[in-house]
């Protein structure tokens, strides 16, 4: 050992000459030039000695003050400069893949290195990290799964969870499982930084750990409210409103005529309670009315005006726009780009910024433009807090935001795009004050801002908690409801017990709570326990290949694109898919599979422009299988991943394990005269999406479907699905070990109304009962 400390101090030693020849040299100056300009490097020997001296640190500062990618810097500096570069490990999470990617990269650059080298990111299914990566970036999941394997962080001296005031689940998890873990690793030192002032609550979780606030520097930023937008544009809602086609029709399938009357009703009220002269003096129906005032239902066209007021009439500087979701943002980008809305094309440069762009696009958003282009970033709440646009003058803040939310009662998750919390309209704000004074557009009136909540409520409250309960059951931390009573904030316990049946349910937990050998392979696939399912018995069942491009499409994203403008063709170009076989993801297969097709014969571009398909996303599905191939060798269930196109596509079978992995996300279809009743246990009558394939069928000759998620909206909406046979959903729906056939149909019995022969019955436990083994071994 004193061999190999010698070593490891030689090892240091080397480091320290390399981060000091590039702190000497002269882009290495000038890159530290500035560095120093940011806040955060004030407080530079404040934090570094809390560090030293506290276990746990809260760190708060706004956005864009340096705490991602300065504050890790640090650490790593110092512990450099200290000659112990060759001994610290430094794992700093992100919430979000782009994030930890991001900003890996610019540290990488602000070192003068290249990525891999001293730091490195990790994300899900992809990374870049050597064996010299000191400082790592890789998302909160990622860092739990490290947990799986390594319960006591071996090796690791500082970690730090950033954007902790995000309260993600995975963060509020991962913070249970750390509280736990310092008083086994005294050492280690835990890192915790948030861009609002909530720290109070994150210090007395850890019994008062200190606090450090990063004072920081914005220009101000006015706001205007939707009464001074129209004031100073002299828009009408209700001009606009009478051409809008768009906004809530595209997916709730309501009358267009209905729902243009109703929008312009509401847009009318809103514009009389706006113009009157005091707003407490509302009218009722005014002030019914803004309580459904909704940027989204009066469509794109008020988000369009704002951005032609600002390219036509504002001083230069780069535009940043909050939308609720990936859709909406690419639907809005298509329509600005076709009709040129903004002016000659060449001076505007529209960008959409999402979690799975490319690094050139990446560039591109964070790049100054050239002089005259006016860049306009598209994004998500994303752009709220992880990452920082310099240039950005003018904000438009639609006010919304798509999140989980979940209704334990019905069991039912929705997402639904809401009002976003003051604290996050503040951040949204502050996006638009970092180089000089700017604007925030608010298309929502003040009234409404007031009502909004002043925190959002944490993720652990609003979704289910399936994977999350896996997760506690394989990182051996015990009774899954005494794990979640330790919670900042803990959950209700009927949405523990519900997850807790669902995994009984599917055979993941045995009647004790523990983890089924199935549960444990569960545990170590990076998607949901059904889709796991789904890939597990693909493997079993030997038709891996369909499976796996259906499992990687639900969780990547819909490869098919429905332009608002081009609705019936793209339907039309999906039904092509559809071949009638009543399946979403059987037409997801086959699309992909023609894609494949077409790309060996270098058509792939054409291909997806005939038909209506992003080869990005069909991309990312590629390169996800490729990555599941690898995953289930690593549990032994394949054994070559080469022989991948030897696999079944028997469709039948295919159909079967579909339902085995959407169970019990089923409905009964009853085909009427002259439409098809839908329903299921928990919400009675549902309909489908109008994307589905089903959804342009008059009849359906199956008496189940089965789907991947349900959103409830107005009414409760199915996504993807596939129609199955009764003997289907009675093979392969559920688990029979648990409770025997009674147990089973009495599950199955709100739903089917089989007439079993007892000596039928027993036939049927026993090949269920063999099968449901099968599944276990
Ligand atoms: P915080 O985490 O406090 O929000 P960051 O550390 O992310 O702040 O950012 C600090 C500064 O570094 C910001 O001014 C930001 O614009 C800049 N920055 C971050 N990432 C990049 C990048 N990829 N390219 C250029 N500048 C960047
Ligand atoms: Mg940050």
């Amino acid at each position: 050992s004193v061999i190999a400390e010698r070593i490891l101090r030689r090892r240091s030693l080397q480091i320290r000459d390399k981060q000091q020849a590039w702190q000497e040299s002269p882009e290495g100056q000038k890159m530290e030039e500035s560095r120093k300009s940011l806040p955060s490097y004030k407080e530079r020997d404040s934090l570094l000695n809390a560090v030293s001296q506290n276990q746990v640190v809260v760190v708060s500062g706004e956005t864009g003050c340096g705490k991602t990618t300065q504050l890790p810097q640090y650490i790593l500096e110092t512990e450099i400069e200290a000659a112990r570069g060759a001994a610290c490990n430094i794992i700093c999470t992100q919430p979000r893949r782009i994030s930890a990617m991001a900003v890996a990269e610019r540290v990488a650059a602000e070192r003068g290195e290249k990525i891999g080298e001293s730091v490195g990111y990790k994300v899900r299914l992809e990374g870049m990290k050597g064996k010299d990566t000191r400082l790592l970036f890789c998302t909160t999941g990622i860092l739990l799964r490290r947990l799986l394997v390594d319960r006591n962080l071996k090796g690791v001296t500082h970690v730090i969870v950033d954007e902790i005031h995000e309260r993600g689940m995975n963060e509020d998890f991962l913070l249970i499982v750390l509280k736990d873990l310092l008083p086994r690793r005294p050492e280690l030192r835990l890192i915790l930084m948030s861009a609002t002032l909530n720290a109070e609550l994150f210090s007395s979780y850890f019994g008062g750990a200190p606090m450090i606030h990063i004072p920081g520097f914005t220009y101000p930023v006015r706001s205007l409210f939707l009464e001074n937008i129209l004031e100073t544009t002299g828009y009408r809602l209700t001009s606009y409103n009478q051409i809008d086609n768009y906004g809530q029709d595209k997916m709730w399938k309501m009358q267009k005529q209905t729902l243009r009357k109703r929008k312009t009703q509401i847009a009318s009220a809103v514009e009389e309670a706006l113009m009157a002269a005091d707003f407490r003096e509302y009218s009722p129906r005014a002030r019914e009315s803004l309580s459904c005032w909704n940027p989204d239902s009066i469509g794109f066209n008020l988000i369009e005006h704002v951005l032609c007021h600002i390219c036509r009439k504002e001083r230069p500087g780069a535009v940043l726009v909050f939308m609720t979701g990936w859709d909406d943002i690419n639907s809005l980008k298509d329509q600005l780009q076709a009709h040129s809305l903004l002016g000659d094309p060449s001076r505007v440069l529209l960008l959409a910024c999402h979690g799975s762009m490319a690094s050139v696009e990446q560039k591109l958003i964070f790049d100054k433009p050239e002089d005259g282009v006016r860049k306009i970033v598209l994004a998500t709440n994303m752009a709220e807090t992880s990452i920082t646009i310099n240039d950005v003058v003018f904000v438009v803040d639609c006010g919304k935001a798509k999140e989980t939310s979940y209704d334990a009662l019905n069991n039912t998750p929705c997402l639904l795009p809401s009002w976003i919390s003051k604290a996050s309209a503040r951040q949204r704000k502050g996006r638009a004050g970092r180089v000089q004074p700017g604007e925030c557009y608010h298309l929502y009136p003040r009234c409404v801002h007031d009502a909004f909540a002043d925190y959002q409520l944490p993720e652990l409250l609003r979704t289910p908690l399936q994977s999350l309960c896996l997760q506690i059951k394989s990182l051996q931390l015990g009774s899954i409801s005494d794990f979640l009573s330790k919670a900042l904030q803990p959950p209700e316990a009927l949405s523990v017990q519900n997850a807790i049946e669902y995994l009984k349910m599917i055979g993941a937990l045995d009647d004790n709570e523990n983890l089924t050998v199935l549960g444990r392979n569960l545990s170590t696939l990076p998607v949901e326990p059904k889709l796991g399912k789904m890939l597990i018995l693909g493997a079993i069942f030997n038709c891996l290949d369909p499976i796996m491009t259906i499992v990687a499409g639900v969780s990547v994203r819909d490869p098919f694109l429905m332009p608002f403008d081009k609705k019936d063709l793209a339907e039309s170009a999906k039904a092509q898919f559809s071949a009638r076989d009543f399946s979403d993801h059987l037409a997801l297969v086959r699309a992909f599979e023609g894609w494949k097709d077409a790309e060996r014969k270098q058509s792939g571009y054409e291909y997806c422009w005939r038909n209506f398909l992003s080869a990005q996303t069909l991309k990312a599905i590629d390169s996800l299988r490729k990555q599941f191939l690898y995953l289930l060798k690593d549990i032994g269930l394949v054994e070559n991943v080469e022989s991948c196109n030897t696999w079944s596509h028997d469709e039948h079978l295919i159909r079967a394990i579909i339902c085995a992995g959407l169970f019990p996300g089923i409905c009964s279809v009853v085909n009427k005269e002259k439409s098809i009743s839908l329903k299921t246990m928990e919400d009675g009558a549902v309909l489908l999406h109008s994307n589905s394939v089903n959804a342009q069928e008059s009849k359906i000759p199956f008496p189940w479907l089965v789907f991947n998620e349900k959103v409830k909206v107005n009414s409760v909406f199915l996504r993807d699905s596939t129609g199955v046979s009764d003997s289907v959903v009675l093979l392969f729906g559920g688990n029979v070990s648990r409770g025997g056939l009674d147990g089973h149909m009495k599950m199955l019995g709100g739903y089917l109304e089989f007439f079993m022969k007892p000596e039928l019955a027993a036939t049927y436990l026993s090949i269920k009962g063999e099968l449901d083994e099968l599944i276990q071994k």
